[in-house]
């Protein structure tokens, strides 16, 4: 219900991914080989037609999938909305996915600044993630949204001020989404991060903002 804006929704998981976040609470996911096979996600979803509406295609990174592309078809094709949520690390992907109209809905993590980028996701695949970016400010079939997680031990104010510039200076005009990350001792993560300890100030990070911004709680 709260994943897919306006649908109910199943969320799929796919296994792997291309970055190394430290915060990332799915390392099962991220270092794991997935559990249900696709043949069985395909059955789940064809017994929901016109039940569902909606399928999110998660991660992992789903467009790190080599199989994404014809799964998305075939689901497509039953008439389910597809949301993709990504990290833009596959620009031709998000293209082919576009191109074909398979896609309903898209949530990109901006996941750092480019002088961050590193330290955030153990890539230093900026220039991909900046190609997804323009990409999607350029077209208007689709609604996306931009969202960060952020953990003040990686991140402070002055770097999210510097993506809320970059979103406006590209074009994006949606809000932007500031997800806190959680990390303690009851919480795996990839990284050993410390707990979070910023109270992250909305309202003085919004008077510096050229766009909205919401925190989102995870
Ligand atoms: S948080 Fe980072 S490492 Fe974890 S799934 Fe997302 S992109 Fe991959």
């Amino acid at each position: 219900m709260l994943d897919f804006p306006g649908r109910t929704a199943c969320i799929v998981w796919l296994a792997a991914c291309n970055m190394r976040c430290g915060y990332c609470h799915n390392p099962q996911i991220v270092l794991g080989k997935g559990t249900i096979s696709t043949d069985a996600v395909l059955a789940f979803l064809q017994r929901r037609r016109g039940l569902l509406h909606g399928v999110v295609l998660s991660g992992g990174e789903a467009t790190a999938w080599p199989g994404l592309i014809d799964f998305t078809a075939r689901v497509k094709a039953w008439g389910f909305a597809i949301k993709l949520d990504t990290n833009g690390l596959r620009p031709d992907v998000v293209e082919h996915l576009l191109g074909r109209g398979l896609v309903d809905y898209i949530a990109l993590d901006y996941k750092a600044p480019q002088h961050r980028f590193v330290a955030v996701t153990g890539t230093t695949a900026y220039r991909r993630f900046s190609r997804t970016l323009d990409l999607l400010c350029a077209q208007n079939a689709v609604p996306f949204e931009a969202r960060t997680t952020i953990h003040d031990a990686l991140m402070d104010e002055a770097d999210i001020i510097t993506i809320a510039s970059d979103l406006h200076r590209r074009g994006y005009r949606g809000d932007y989404a500031l997800q806190p990350a959680i990390t303690g001792r009851d919480r795996p993560t990839l990284g050993a991060l410390p707990p979070q300890m910023k109270e992250w100030d909305l309202a003085r990070l919004q008077a510096r903002s050229p766009v909205k911004l919401q925190i989102r709680q995870p």
